[in-house]
């Protein structure tokens, strides 16, 4: 199937107006900042629930102790979003509670938490890691949700964000951008200090290009410069017309289907 582009396809991700972003750490909003920016532009509602302090994260040369390290990545994504133009209440930072690892504890106080954001915000689209992941935060992020959303009739849309953590995914949809965003996105990522002199110290080159380069990857698969690259969630579709489980590629079909029989053409055009 052709990888379906935000903002020029027509999709199921064109109707919701409630988007939450469920990011296990401070920096995840940013991977897909110019996915968000179209949200905001289009006038959608934009919730961003940081689920870990991300302090295992932070090198000790950058801040001492638990405290330090957390209010610092903290502070870096209040900065990035208030560049970005998120309303201050639209962000929340949750400090779930963390193994020897420095991970989220896998365990059921942490799953409740996450079930009562996703109760509260009550969004009809969620943005979050996509479960094969390298990152065992993005992996039980991805886990929480799904057993969240299976449990409700309404399922909100999902889109799971390829990340340079992701393990293999199928591409379903794109973001493309240019230049322009691309130096704009940049100025975002680079307010993650400690990841971005982390990455320049581990890596050789900083948070910005970690991230860039993944954009042009997936980019270069859809032939544009940059883009960013999602999957959607396949689950059942509870659909009083059309009862019974339905893949988010049938759901695709169906919504092109319903488009071309309005005008007036009979044959679908996907494969
Ligand atoms: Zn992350």
């Amino acid at each position: 199937m052709k990888v379906a582009r935000f903002g020029i396809d027509a999709g199921p991700w064109d109707a919701p107006r409630r988007w939450l972003v469920l990011a296990p750490h401070p920096d995840d909003f940013e991977v897909v900042a110019v996915t968000m920016r179209c949200l905001l532009e289009r006038g959608c509602e934009l919730f961003l629930e940081v689920l870990t302090g991300g302090a295992s994260g932070v090198e000790d040369v950058f801040a001492d102790g638990w405290e330090a390290k957390t209010a610092a990545r903290e502070e870096e994504q209040r900065e990035s979003c208030r560049r970005f133009g998120l309303p201050e209440n639209s962000l929340r930072f949750h400090r779930l509670p963390e193994d020897e690892q420095g991970h989220m504890r896998d365990d059921r106080g942490n799953e409740s938490r996450v079930r009562a954001i996703l109760d509260r915000v009550g969004p009809e689209a969620v943005v979050l890691p996509h479960g094969r992941d390298s990152n065992a935060d993005h992996r039980r992020t991805f886990r929480y949700f799904e057993c969240w959303r299976n449990g409700r009739e309404a399922k909100p849309l999902a889109l799971l964000v390829r990340d340079p953590k992701t393990l293999g995914m199928r591409l379903d949809l794109v973001t493309v951008f240019d230049q322009e965003k691309a130096a704009w996105k940049a100025e975002l990522l680079r307010c993650h200090r400690s990841q971005h002199e982390r990455n320049l110290r581990s890596r050789g080159i900083g948070f910005d290009e970690r991230i860039l380069g993944v954009n042009r990857e997936i980019g270069g698969e859809v032939g544009e410069a940059y883009a960013e690259g999602f999957a959607l969630l396949e689950a059942p579709l509870v659909s009083p017309d059309r009862p019974g489980p339905e893949t988010a590629m049938m759901e695709l079909q169906r919504f092109s289907e319903l488009k071309l029989a309005r005008s007036g053409r009979s044959h679908s055009i996907l494969p």
